[in-house]
């Protein structure tokens, strides 16, 4: 199987680990493969009895062939052990009636950016050695909290890979803070600027565009790599859990091998969601694909409309990981529903315009299979306490927009088909938030708030987010933004 960009059919195509090595392509489009594995009945049920990292190396073994099967099932069982994801990979649980939840948080940030990050460093590490490349990658990453611990948390130990995370002091909570300061590994390094975000952000952009630093990186045996969310590599483990959710509900009798599902994705860079959709093109029976935002609402009106217009009021809302303007890998979507030539020029629009309309042959075949709906702040809050007081179910701010927009299609549709939503984050991550929408007082300690919530709801708090005062602080550095490129270079030894 090859790889070629959204924007161009005619470059010459790629193998996977190229495409995961490189990340985006020269002419600024994501990687798609060129054709998609089909997975028929017959697969589905072989996949039924098998564990999730066989499932999982089953699956990436049709989209990366470059790779062996021996090897993918290896990373898979690393990456998806019972130590990094206690009580299991991606468990679905009944919210109630026919609405389920696809916990994808039970990895090592409580999040589910570790179902891509634990598996993709392993699969560019054996990318690096594939395309022959004898330098190590240094994974240079600017976070306002939660991207910088998932990357440490995936790339930690990792051969032929260092990982180098700044952070604005000021610009992260304090749970955030000591989760990064206590991280562990050999491979990591942790350092906190003075300034916010946008420094950060800016600065490690410069230096990765700076000549001079990838000239004597180079001469110190490295070069620069980045842990960018539109990377195949991060793309396709996602595929992964839809089709195991649909073997987990075949298992337990709910449906029969064939019936149709829906999925709700509770969304921001449409990646999550892009890959329930790949899982339809293989040839899972999903109805519907319901895409789930909160008060940044651009993809239900692109849903509805056909317009994308990025060029509207930002909101911050307490589901962060969903505020965003730019759905990078919505691209890919275009891709299958317009081709390389239209898709390039919607691009270019947005680049230009910050929006673009996509004719209507292309809304028909999008409006086939998503419907979009989104949810404000006291929508969210209310989905919280009423899942909780009335089934018992616990959710976190991103999951409360799912399942806020999948009740809403299931009354609207009058649609009894088992409907899954994503469940992105534990609870605990947004404990303050979540106790709140309770109708309680959060204590201003974020950590206390771990506490009241668990005292409260009765149940557990997330492993990873467990005794974080009590940890050992390996790094506590705080610098000027200017000092980075010399940190950098420090690090590279
Ligand atoms: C990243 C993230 C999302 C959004 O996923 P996309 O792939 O960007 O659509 C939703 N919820 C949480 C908790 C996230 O971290």
């Amino acid at each position: 199987m090859k790889y070629q960009s959204t924007r161009d059919n005619k470059a010459k195509k790629i193998e996977s680990a190229q495409a995961i090595k490189q990340g985006l392509a020269s002419d600024g489009g994501l990687f798609v493969p060129e054709e998609i594995p089909s997975l028929t009945e017959k697969d589905i049920m072989a996949l039924c009895p098998l564990s999730y990292p066989e499932r999982a190396a089953d699956i990436l073994s049709r989209y990366l062939t470059d790779y062996t099967y021996e090897e993918l099932l290896e990373d898979c069982r690393k990456a998806y052990s019972e130590t990094s994801f206690v009580g299991g990979a991606a468990p679905l649980k009944n919210i109630h009636d026919n609405i389920y939840s696809l916990e994808l948080w039970h990895g090592p940030t409580a999040a589910f950016k570790d179902m891509a990050l634990q598996i993709m460093p392993r699969l560019l590490s054996r990318a690096l050695k594939k395309t022959g490349e004898e330098r190590t990658a240094l994974i240079l990453v600017a976070t306002s909290g939660d991207t910088g611990k998932a990357a440490l948390e995936g790339y930690k130990d990792i051969d032929s890979v260092k990982i180098m995370v700044f952070y604005p002091t000021g610009g992260v909570s304090r749970v955030q803070k000591l989760q990064m300061a206590t991280q562990e590994g050999s491979n990591v390094n942790v350092c906190a600027i003075k300034g916010n975000f946008d420094d950060a952000q800016s600065n490690v952009k410069k230096i990765f565009a700076d000549a001079d630093m990838a000239r004597a990186l180079d001469e110190k045996g490295y070069f620069f790599s980045s842990a960018n969310s539109i990377n195949w590599g991060r793309l396709v483990p996602q595929i992964v859990y839809y089709i195991s959710a649909y073997c987990d509900l075949v298992n337990e009798g709910r449906i029969k091998i064939g019936d149709k599902i829906n999925f709700c994705v509770p969304t921001g860079n449409f990646g999550n969601i892009f890959a329930a959709y790949l899982a339809k093109l293989m040839g899972l029976p999903i109805a519907r694909l319901i895409c789930a935002s909160n008060m940044n609402n651009v993809l239900t009106d692109f849903l509805e409309t056909g317009t994308y217009d990025r060029n509207r009021t930002f909101h911050l809302t307490m589901s962060p990981s969903m505020d965003i303007l730019i759905s990078s890998n919505l691209e890919r979507l275009l891709y299958f529903c317009a081709g390389a030539n239209e898709t390039s020029e919607y691009m270019k629009s947005l680049s230009e315009t910050g929006k673009y309309t996509v004719s209507s042959d292309v809304k028909a075949k999008i409006d086939e299979l998503f419907k979009g709906y989104c949810a404000d702040e006291k929508e969210t809050a209310r989905i919280i306490k009423e899942t909780f007081d009335k089934y018992g179910y616990l959710c976190d701010t991103h999951t409360a927009v799912g399942v806020s927009a999948a009740e809403k299609y299931c009354s609207e549709a009058t649609d009894s088909t088992i409907t899954v939503v994503d469940s992105t984050a534990s609870p605990y991550k947004f404990a303050a938030d979540v106790y709140t929408a309770l109708g309680k007082t959060a204590p201003a300690d974020p950590l206390d708030a771990l506490e009241e919530l668990s005292k409260y709801s009765g149940t557990e708090i997330a492993y990873p987010l467990k005794n974080l005062a009590s940890r050992k602080v390996r790094f506590d550095k705080i610098i000027e933004a200017d000092e980075m490129p010399g940190e950098v270079l420090n690090f590279a030894k």
